[in-house]
């Protein structure tokens, strides 16, 4: 790609970088039955809450509220149906997956914080350039997203997703290299990433399917 066309096309790469802020995430994918109790009578229901909840499920409850219901105009964008329904966005499925994994009794919390690199042009042209990894250090998930279609950059979060599995259980540490054919052990622990991260994924899409 020449330089003129990646300077035009770069402010468009950067929009929405990193859209995901990770509470906005935790709260959809945790605590979105408050979401819910909420949308039945949300100023009664937020004034009863307010008293009764505490730590997180209250930060959540005021998140819910002064995000979505009082500025209806967000809860038309966004449908109000993260979880419920097809979801309409990227940010929207990946919290549905998210949630649809912890409903599932998967160990992945405290949830990864996840970057989103969309601007990657060299990593893009290269054929065997990243997709996503897992960092345990961080504890973060990285996505690449650019020229990719959004189901595939899910199923690439549902696999590295199994890797965050991996690390709650501490079975990441004996690990010193990236290549499987060196080592049978990471052949096991992606082995199971692909197979795992594939199946919840494909569980994921088929029970919104049929909803
Ligand atoms: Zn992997």
């Amino acid at each position: 790609m020449n330089l003129l066309v990646k300077e035009l096309i770069q402010p468009l790469l950067n929009f929405n970088l990193n859209e995901l802020e990770d509470y906005e995430m935790k709260y959809w994918a945790i605590y979105a039955d408050i979401f819910d109790t909420l949308k039945k009578d949300p100023n009664k229901i937020y004034n009863i809450l307010k008293n009764k909840l505490t730590g997180e499920h209250l930060k959540a409850l005021e998140y819910f509220y002064n995000e979505y219901f009082l500025r209806p105009e967000k809860l038309m964008e966004n449908c109000g149906c993260m979880h419920t329904q097809q979801p309409i966005n990227f940010r929207s499925a990946l919290a549905s997956l998210t949630k649809y994994m912890i409903d599932q009794g998967y160990n992945i919390t405290p949830l990864p914080k996840v970057k989103i690199i969309n601007n990657d042009i060299e990593n893009a042209d290269n054929i065997l350039g990243k997709t996503a990894y897992y960092d345990p250090s961080s504890c973060s998930i990285t996505l690449y997203t650019l020229n990719r279609h959004p189901k595939d950059v899910l199923r690439s979060y549902s696999h590295e997703m199994i890797h965050r599995i991996q690390d709650n259980e501490e079975r990441l540490n004996n690990v010193n290299t990236t290549n499987t054919n060196k080592d049978s052990n990471l052949q096991d622990l992606e082995k199971e990433a692909y197979l795992n991260g594939n199946m919840i994924f494909r569980n994921w899409e088929d029970s919104i399917k049929n909803k």
